[in-house]
């Protein structure tokens, strides 16, 4: 049995999980708002604690909702985390002192990839990339079935790749112009069906409810971002000559209008030899996804 934790920005939880993914015990708590480093590690400590019991435990898995240097298991701080400062807190080394565990930590696009990889929409492959298109846009690579991590972990950063070059491109939040994120996020095609005159509820929700029902400004925006979210997946084809691409969130919410769409710019951007048996599927997890990304985190590779 493992202890896997998820850290997330607005709630985290603490669980007990077996090696095939079952979860025996779970508890969440909200996140500490404004909390610095020190008040973020005794949140987690005090909920790790919380979970543990008796149990004879193997490690812990800890899915960080932020910035992090997986193999010298440190976090940084991130737009949804600011906490943990700029320099790097080397969190599985404390956590692993404070709980008298052995610790490893994983980005959580990381760790999700890896747990759809293992026991969702990517089992079977070899070269997978999953997307998880949400408030932000976040990647993991999964290539000759491993995880692809780069120099420093910080790649996959999909969200922020030009899709509109020059000053054309939207500004997004990030600093920068064009990303794929400034209009394929959930909030950006929010964003921009009110602009394209929406004066419904300003959630991705609404937004995707009145598309299926036919609102004209709805239906624009969410196609631009499919015609984009295909232009990258294009450019991820392209580079690494993928199986699959497992899309999460909006992309599983909103499958119906966003996949046909997804596929069609796909194939225009791309070469037929690197599309041709190329999937393009949802995510399956679901509530799951979380949960097992902690387990992931210990050991999914
Ligand atoms: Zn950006």
């Amino acid at each position: 049995m493992i202890l896997g934790i998820d850290l997330g920005g607005t709630k985290s939880a603490a669980l007990l999980l077996h090696e095939d993914g079952t979860v025996a015990k779970r508890v969440a708590a909200p996140t500490p708002a404004d909390a610095d480093a020190k008040g973020l590690f005794a949140f987690l400590v005090a909920l790790a604690q919380e979970i543990r019991g008796t149990e004879t435990l193997e490690g812990v898995g800890v899915s960080v909702g932020g910035a992090t240097d997986a193999a010298k298991g440190l976090v940084f701080a991130a737009p949804n985390l600011p906490g943990w400062g700029s320099a790097g807190f080397p969190l599985a080394a404390r956590l692993s002192e404070a709980l008298a565990l052995p610790v490893k930590l994983e980005n959580d696009a990381d760790a999700t990839a890896l747990a759809e990889w293992r026991f969702g929409a990517g089992q079977g492959t070899q070269n997978m990339a999953f997307l998880t298109v949400g408030t932000g846009i976040g990647s993991g690579l999964v290539l000759n079935g491993t995880l692809h991590r780069g120099r420093r972990g910080a790649g996959g950063e999909i969200g922020h790749i030009a899709v509109v070059s020059g000053n054309e491109g939207r500004l997004c939040a990030c600093g920068l112009r064009g990303c794929l994120e400034a209009y394929a996020s959930g909030p950006s095609v929010t964003r921009i069906a009110l602009e394209y005159g929406w004066r419904g509820a300003a959630s991705g929700k609404a937004v995707v409810e009145a598309a299926r029902a036919g609102d004209v400004a709805c239906l624009a925006a969410l196609e631009q971002a499919a015609d984009h979210l295909g232009a990258a997946l294009a450019t991820l084809a392209m580079l690494l000559d993928l199986e699959r691409i497992v899309l999460g969130t909006l992309a599983v919410h909103a499958a119906d209008l966003l996949l046909p769409r997804i596929k069609e710019s796909l194939q225009t951007h791309a070469w037929p030899r690197l599309t041709e048996g190329l999937e393009v599927v949802p995510a399956a997890l679901g509530d799951r996804a979380q949960d097992l990304a902690t387990l992931c985190a210990w050991g999914g590779h």
